[in-house]
């Protein structure tokens, strides 16, 4: 996400908005203030809190959010470039650019809102501090204020901000722990650990995104089952936890054990 906003900043506030939309009608989360209220307003620029991105008008009184879930994308088209055809949402600039979002995917879960600053406000109040730059200090309150498993934990944005599924394997990878331990059974050097490996992954997530790798080229553990860890050599192994699907490295993370299946539907039955 913050190789998009850092991409994005400067396009989008070069010229001010000609057309707001078409928009799928699952993709536009708000009708009111309608997005027609955008056209003639000039953006600020992109911003972040979490996994969304915030798109503040200049004169103050608007805010565009956007959260792109797993599948949703966003493209910034120069002037006469063609895109896609149906895009789930886009924007139009005064000189012909665009900025626009889709999502390859039967179901669309990726948001756009138009919200005035202050419900823009109440969107993100809830989040967790920003996963990038937290210390030790700042992770062992967060590891030690509640017992939840760190696959979990790390996923949750009210907790902290800005790790999703992916990069939850790549981290807990990275400073071999454990996707099922329990986050008040860390010792201060495995928080150490943790605080490391989560601001290493997502600093090199930041540098391959803007470099314009791929999905292939940035993860070293997400979906890569049966691929030998780059590590150990160990083939890599998944399991079903809650509603997603965790990969890791037997040797490096579990001390060899095979994690079991938690998927809530299993538990439930
Ligand atoms: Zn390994």
């Amino acid at each position: 996400m913050e190789a998009w906003r850092r991409q994005l900043s400067d396009p989008v506030s070069a010229f001010p908005i000609a057309k707001a939309g078409p928009a799928h009608i699952a993709t536009l989360k708000t009708f009111d203030p309608p997005l027609a209220a955008l056209e003639g307003r000039q953006l600020r620029g992109a911003e972040r809190r979490g996994k969304r991105l915030l798109f503040p008008t200049e004169d103050g009184e608007l805010v565009l959010l956007v959260h792109l879930m797993t599948s949703g994308r966003l493209k910034f088209l120069q002037a006469g470039e063609t895109g896609p055809k149906q895009p789930a949402f886009a924007l139009a600039f005064a000189g012909g650019s665009k900025l626009v979002l889709t999502e390859n995917a039967k179901r669309k879960r990726a948001g756009v809102w138009l919200l005035t600053p202050e419900q823009a406000e109440q969107e993100v109040e809830h989040l967790g501090p920003e996963a990038l730059g937290l210390d030790a200090a700042a992770l062992g309150e967060i590891v030690r204020g509640d017992s939840r498993r760190l696959h979990s934990l790390l996923r949750d944005q009210r907790a902290i901000a800005g790790i999703g599924r992916a990069w939850a394997n790549e981290i807990l990878h990275s400073a071999k722990l454990s996707p099922y331990a329990l986050s008040r059974d860390l010792s201060d050097e495995e928080v150490e650990r943790l605080a490391t490996a989560i601001n290493d992954e997502l600093s090199r997530g930041l540098a391959l995104r803007e470099a314009g790798a791929s999905d292939d080229r940035t993860y070293r553990v997400h979906k890569r089952l049966g691929k030998p860890c780059h590590v150990c050599g160990t083939p890599l192994a998944q399991v079903d936890f809650e509603e997603h699907t965790i990969f890791y490295c037997p040797d490096c993370q579990t001390g060899g054990r095979v994690l079991k299946d938690r998927r809530l539907s299993r538990l439930l039955r």
